[in-house]
């Protein structure tokens, strides 16, 4: 469906768990108070409230969290969303420490493709910005060539910070041997980003220019996201920068978001969320939660106000909104 300012709302990020195994510096350094157990949603309420987003017109889900593999049976979840009446595809954000060994769960439930995180390749670094063992980036070429080869739509997320921008060019080199998109992100003063001084991506773009001259702007859509997209002639996948702060891309908007348990929000910015998960458990028909949704998207903000920090009036963290 359209919202009240005439974009078309066909996408929806479902946090499926708040809880991660790493510990991103901008992200959720520390654990996040976790709710009282039970309060994420279930794979049946969970599916209850897709079945009615897609009569709204949603039929493109990102699984995403915290960290969405730390869900028991998420490949099963996948498989059961995909198998939803009208959903067109079903994809995944994940910072890939666990995705080898549920990757052929995730194959077979027909997961259209997989975005994943990584800020650095060198080991030290990503031990730096993350708080967990580097060796995990040593293994993220081998994995993003398996995902690549069993079909799934791969790409990489980087958000830039001072400390990263030395790996601008090898994260980009990923794209090299690979079909792979490798996407930089302008950090989001949200939650743990709010303490955290973020870089703004035309220092990443200028480096890219220097590395590869041709470098130049392709009018392509890659996906669900926001990024505008460069290709060069040494790079078999593009490059994008999503640029969330210097350039407004909320003209295009075409999203919303469920958190862990069950908050609708129609913005990442601002605190309002439709409570699904307190309908549905209050016994609400199925009818009710779409009605919500549908009010919710007809009053989707124009825009973000990321821009001046003080007026960003979500208190979550990215880790239980779903980022
Ligand atoms: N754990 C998974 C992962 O890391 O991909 C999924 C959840 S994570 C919140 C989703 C994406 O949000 C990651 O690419 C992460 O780098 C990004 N992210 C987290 N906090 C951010 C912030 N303040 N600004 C911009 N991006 C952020
Ligand atoms: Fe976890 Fe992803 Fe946040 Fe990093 S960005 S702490 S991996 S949820």
């Amino acid at each position: 469906m359209r919202d009240g300012f005439g974009r078309e709302i066909n996408y929806m990020r479902l946090s499926v768990t708040s809880r991660c195994n790493l510990r991103c510096r901008y992200c959720m350094p520390e654990p996040s108070p976790q709710g009282r157990p039970g309060e994420e949603l279930g794979d049946g309420e969970l599916l209850a409230i897709c079945a009615q987003a897609v009569k709204l017109g949603i039929t493109r889900f990102k699984l995403t969290g915290g960290e969405p593999l730390l869900r028991p049976g998420l490949a099963e979840l996948a498989a059961q969303l995909k198998a939803l009446e009208g959903v067109e595809e079903v994809t995944l954000t994940t910072n890939g420490v666990l995705l080898a060994e549920q990757l052929d769960g995730l194959c077979r439930a027909g997961l259209d493709g997989v975005n994943v995180s990584l800020d650095a390749l060198d080991p030290q670094l990503y031990q730096a910005i993350t708080g967990r063992p580097g060796a995990a980036a040593k293994a993220m070429p081998a994995l993003l060539a398996e995902c690549v080869r069993r079909g799934l739509r791969t790409k990489v997320n980087a958000v830039l910070l001072e400390e990263n921008l030395c790996q601008v060019a090898e994260l980009a080199l990923l794209g090299r041997e690979l079909p792979v998109d490798v996407r930089f992100i302008q950090l989001m003063p949200i939650g743990w980003g709010a303490k955290v001084q973020g870089v703004p991506p035309e220092r990443a773009l200028a480096i890219l220019k220097e590395r590869w001259p041709d470098l130049h702007p392709v009018q392509e859509r890659r996906g669900n996201g926001p990024a505008s997209y460069f290709a060069t002639e040494g790079l078999r996948g593009r490059v994008g920068l999503i640029a969330a702060l210097s350039r407004r891309f909320c003209a295009q908007c075409n999203r919303v978001r469920l958190t862990s348990t069950g908050g609708f929000k129609p913005c990442l910015c601002y605190r309002e969320r439709y409570e699904l998960g307190l309908l549905l458990r209050g016994g609400a028909p199925g009818e009710a939660l779409g009605q919500a949704m549908a009010q919710a998207i007809l009053q989707k903000p124009w825009g973000h106000c990321f821009e001046k920090a003080d007026a960003v009036t979500e208190a979550l963290t990215m880790d239980q909104i779903g980022g």
